[in-house]
């Protein structure tokens, strides 16, 4: 009998290193390449007059409209570097609401009418394109006799060149909208968060220092994910089908050692790594650091920090390419949430901050104490917007994926809570407590900052449960999950502390105007922010069940799946608060809404049905023959007169594994059903409650049982690739 386990693991036993490609690296140093496949500024330069480049810096800069004469001198200079390059294709790039990205690739190539063959790309093809966008989600916004959707191209990214085994493609990133200009993407309610957030930073970093004309917000985001050998990914279809394993029992070993967890990296993975960092370095993305991470088989990759849309595209370009790196060598990348039980998740950090164009980070308590009310205020400020939003930030990392980790006995856990270090916690302490927004109380309170040593502050993130934590110069948002697009939580993070500097700002005006100075008026409004929002802040153990409790008495939310975060999207002060910042019209929103469900239903529809797939059509038929194997067996004993004795474990077994597998065929006919009668129901968040209450349930059930037949049947049987394969085997 031939099991497509045991063939996996003989393709893996008889391959050897060298039919491993590599790439070859350009050069030892960095710098000499980095950034080659992009259509940067030096590249602009270069195909460009100065007056051209200078117009198109200036119309980036200032978010003006770009001329028509200017958008076809950028598509000259585009087209004959991307040429230059050897590329054959263009595509618009964009990031519909699936969550990775989607291209279209148009040839260079043109026939005129007089039949003359040429390299043809205008400014029109540039600035806008109409690829059918009937098929992406776009939760009721277009009605089917109205599929046009438009990709507008975004002058703020810089496009790019990807390299495939075909060829060369220039990718121009985009935004994507429906014929009424609707959004149907991640990527224009971002931009018009950052605007938004832009308009309300500016003036309060004004009333500190006039030359600050522009604040952006930055995002160095922290990659997990997970390598399995293809032969074995290939041969369980859960990964093949849903990227997690939906059954198999626990490893004897897993993480409990601990050893895997920064230990050296493994030759292969290693091999890996470099041509991935080589593949990011050419499309301009800044990745430094990679190590290991907790799970058997996890690592983690992270960069710099960026401007926080260019971060975004470069983070959707990164999980593109690890893909295709990854089948180079004969490897699959899993960006699953949580591909295995009982094992670390995969999240992705977001590390996030705000910067002004004088080049001072807003979020550093820096070593200027004078200027260290300016920290303090986006400091509190920021924290006062987490916790008047918590649920609409909880509901942007809503994902059937990550269900596994926020809530699920994982980092982090689903209540929003913020973290900010011992020394902080004292100075916002003794700022509520009573130190009097008077001339020496302003004075205190900027001495006591002062006293911060930084080494102090970078000590500040070792409290690893808390989902939102301020790591010595930017805030760490730990609940997004390692396959999501960071635009969804980044929007939300602009816009609601736009929102909180805006109140922030007309609350000031008001107490200045009443005749109170400046840093007496800032202090008293800080100190009441203080005392509101204590109840967000926790420095202790997010894991523990009094924590839960604790939250439950503060009155803090605890939202552990998807259906129910996602309802904060269409509660009263969630609309409000979109549609007075212009980020998503109502319309828009209930739209960004109905897909979140809808792919929430596809995943657990998915899911459900590639579960009953396998135990019905792979495990039970296992099952079965050794139950059968057994029962020979007993009756062979029997026959030779051999006593009960002789035979009671065996008889055990067969009893066990029957039991079992009615358990199983049980929960599968009644999984079957659920699925449905959910299907059966119109309204998108009734199916999505009904798929997380009544199918999921069952899909846990059946695990256990399914599970319990891996520990009873014999190894040579069992058809699923095992924990322990897939996670140590190299
Ligand atoms: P960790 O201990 O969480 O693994 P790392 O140092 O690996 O921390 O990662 C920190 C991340 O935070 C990096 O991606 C880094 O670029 C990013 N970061 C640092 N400063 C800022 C900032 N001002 N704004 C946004 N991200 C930042
Ligand atoms: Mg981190």
């Amino acid at each position: 009998m031939s099991l497509s386990r045991f063939q996996a693991l003989d393709t893996i036993l008889n391959r050897s290193g060298f039919e491993l490609e590599y790439v070859d690296v350009p050069d030892t140093r960095i710098s000499n390449f980095f950034g080659c496949n992009v259509f940067n500024d030096k590249a602009m330069k270069e195909y460009m007059t100065e007056e051209a480049f200078g117009n198109v810096k200036l119309a980036i800069q200032s978010g003006a409209k770009l001329s028509r004469e200017d958008a076809d001198l950028v598509a000259e200079a585009m087209k004959r570097w991307a040429l230059d390059q050897g590329a054959t294709h263009y595509t618009h790039w964009f990031q519909p609401l699936t969550g990775r990205t989607a291209e279209k690739h148009d040839s260079f190539f043109q026939l005129t009418p007089d039949g003359k063959v040429m390299e043809e790309f205008t400014g029109d093809t540039l600035v806008q394109q109409e690829p059918d966008g009937s098929s992406f989600p776009g939760g009721g916004l277009r009605s089917t006799f109205e599929a046009r959707g438009y990709t507008a191209w975004d002058p703020s990214s810089p496009a790019f060149i990807l390299e495939l085994v075909e060829g060369k493609t220039l990718c121009i990133p985009t935004i994507f909208v429906t014929y009424g200009g609707d959004s149907l993407d991640y990527k224009l309610p971002l931009l018009k968060s950052q605007n938004y957030i832009e308009q309300a930073a500016v003036p309060v970093c004004q009333l500190f220092d006039e030359n600050v004309t522009r604040v952006i917000t930055t995002l160095g985001w922290e990659q997990e994910y997970f390598l399995v050998d293809e032969a074995l990914f290939n041969a369980r279809p859960d990964l093949l089908l849903t990227g997690r394993t939906l059954l198999g029992k626990h490893s004897p070993k897993g993480q409990q050692l601990d050893d895997h967890y920064f230990g050296s990296i493994p030759e292969r993975v290693f091999a890996f790594m470099r041509d991935l960092e080589t593949e990011c370095h050419k499309l301009g993305i800044p990745v430094r650091t990679r190590h290991n991470e907790v799970g058997p088989g996890q690592y983690e990759l992270a960069p710099m920090y960026e401007e926080t849309n260019l971060a975004v595209d470069h983070n959707q370009l990164l999980m593109d390419v690890m893909d295709r790196v990854a089948k180079r060598h004969k490897l699959r990348v899993l960006l699953h949430e949580k591909p295995f039980a009982g094992v670390n998740g995969s999240g992705k950090h977001n590390n996030w901050s705000m910067a002004t164009n004088t080049g001072r980070n807003l979020l550093s308590p820096g070593k200027q104490p004078g200027k260290n009310l300016l920290f303090l205020t986006f400091f509190v400020n920021t924290i006062q917007a987490v916790y008047r939003y918590a649920d609409i930030l909880r509901a942007s990392v809503a994902s059937a994926a990550n269900d596994h980790r926020l809530g699920a006995n994982e980092a982090p856990p689903a209540i929003i809570s913020v973290f900010v270090g011992d020394t902080l916690a004292k100075v916002l302490d003794r700022l509520e407590a009573g130190i009097d927004a008077d001339e020496a109380g302003v004075k205190e309170v900027l001495d006591l900052l002062s006293k911060i040593p930084n080494l102090e502050l970078d000590n500040t993130d070792r409290n690893r449960t808390s989902p939102f934590a301020f790591t010595g110069n930017k805030f760490e948002i730990r609940m997004v999950g390692s396959s999501m697009n960071c635009a969804a939580p980044m929007t939300v993070m602009n816009t609601i502390v736009g929102r909180q500097l805006h109140d922030f700002k007309a609350e000031l005006n008001g107490l200045m105007s009443q005749g109170l100075e400046r840093d007496s008026a800032i202090l008293t409004i800080l100190k009441r922010y203080i005392r509101e929002s204590r109840p967000i802040r926790f420095e202790g153990d997010g894991y523990s069940e009094e924590w839960k409790a604790e939250a439950a008495r503060r009155g803090l939310s605890n939202l552990p799946n998807t259906p129910d975060a996602l309802g904060a999207y269409l509660r009263k002060d969630a609309v409000e608060l979109f549609t007075s910042s212009g980020v998503f019209t109502e319309r828009e929103l209930h739209a960004h809404y109905d897909v979140m469900c809808e792919n929430y239903i596809l995943k657990l529809q998915i899911e459900s049905r590639t579960m009953g797939e396998m135990v019905i059509n792979h495990i039970l038929p296992a099952a079965v023959n050794y139950q059968t194997t057994l029962t020979q067996n007993i009756l062979q004993l029997k026959e030779v007169g051999l006593p009960e004795s002789a035979y009671a474990a065996q008889l055990d077994i067969v009893k066990r594994i029957s039991e079992n597998i009615n358990k199983i065929k049980e929960n599968v006919e009644a999984m079957t059903e659920g699925r449905k009668k959910a299907n059966g129901l119109e309204d998108a968040t009734a199916k999505a409650k009904a798929y997380c209450y009544e199918v999921k349930p069952l899909m846990e059930s059946i695990r256990t049982f399914a599970d319990r037949l891996e520990y009873l049947v014999d190894d040579r049987e069992w058809p699923m690739v095992k924990y322990r394969e897939l996670m140590f085997v190299r």
